[in-house]
């Protein structure tokens, strides 16, 4: 199975970045667009709908947290954040915005890689037909339309929160979701300052679903972000 190639944009001001990206993507074979500015980035954004949009959070221009509020009114395809370290505040402001995803300056090309993989396969789970509500995740199974989840064959019994949280996540395999995002998810608007829920019922959802609650493998945690359900194996989503 031979996996069609994405057409990437990268809004990214720094040059040194930008030789990086075009070496090590177009030599995985992705078709590579490139945009100095938040305004050139919006243009070929709307001009040539990239499947993967990669957003530096500081352009000269216009804020790079600007140019994501403005994509995700129309534009269709996965946004990737890069972000320095100094920029931890921003790159969650950047999820909440609506990016899909982020990496943090400096990245390896492996480690990017690794999240284009991520963002194609969402892409492509988000165009599938919808058919399958069923998330497998090793043994652990999400049925987001029965509301059931079993590990092992084996029902969890899940709290109504719980549950919620587990879908929260479950409907974006493999992305990270932030904290203000499952609050407002699951406690609604007025919680989303109330981060020790999470940490409660994210304990209690691991001793459920995990085989070994100490050191997840399935609901992990992205420190200062959000949490992350693992994307499910490649084979296994390839629905498409
Ligand atoms: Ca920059």
């Amino acid at each position: 199975m031979t996996s069609p190639t994405a057409r990437l944009l990268v809004i990214e001001d720094d040059r040194q970045i930008q030789r990086f990206l075009a070496t090590a993507l177009e030599s995985h074979g992705h078709e590579l667009l490139v945009a100095d500015t938040a305004a050139d980035g919006l243009r070929l954004a709307a001009l040539r709908q990239p499947d993967i949009a990669l957003v530096d959070l500081g352009l000269p221009d216009r804020s790079g947290l600007e140019v994501i509020r403005e994509l995700r009114g129309w534009y269709r395809g996965a946004i990737i954040v890069l972000s320095a370290r100094s920029q931890e505040q921003e790159k969650v402001a950047a999820l909440d915005a609506g990016a899909d995803d982020y990496v943090t300056k400096p990245f390896g090309i492996g480690e990017l890689l690794a999240r284009l993989r991520v963002a194609e396969r969402h892409l492509r789970e988000r165009s599938a037909d919808a058919a399958s509500s069923v998330v497998a995740i090793g043994d652990l199974s999400i049925d987001l339309a029965a509301h059931r989840v079993a590990r092992a064959g084996v029902e969890a019994r899940l709290t109504p929160i719980e549950y919620k949280l587990l879908a929260a996540l479950a409907q974006h395999p493999g992305k990270v979701v932030t904290h203000r995002q499952l609050l407002r998810e699951v406690w609604g608007a007025a919680h989303v300052e109330s981060p020790q829920y999470l940490r409660i019922y994210m304990r209690a959802l691991r001793r459920k679903i995990e085989a070994e609650p100490a050191r997840p493998k399935v609901l992990l945690t992205e420190i200062g972000v959000g949490y992350r359900l693992v994307s499910p194996a490649p084979d296994a989503a390839g629905r498409d």
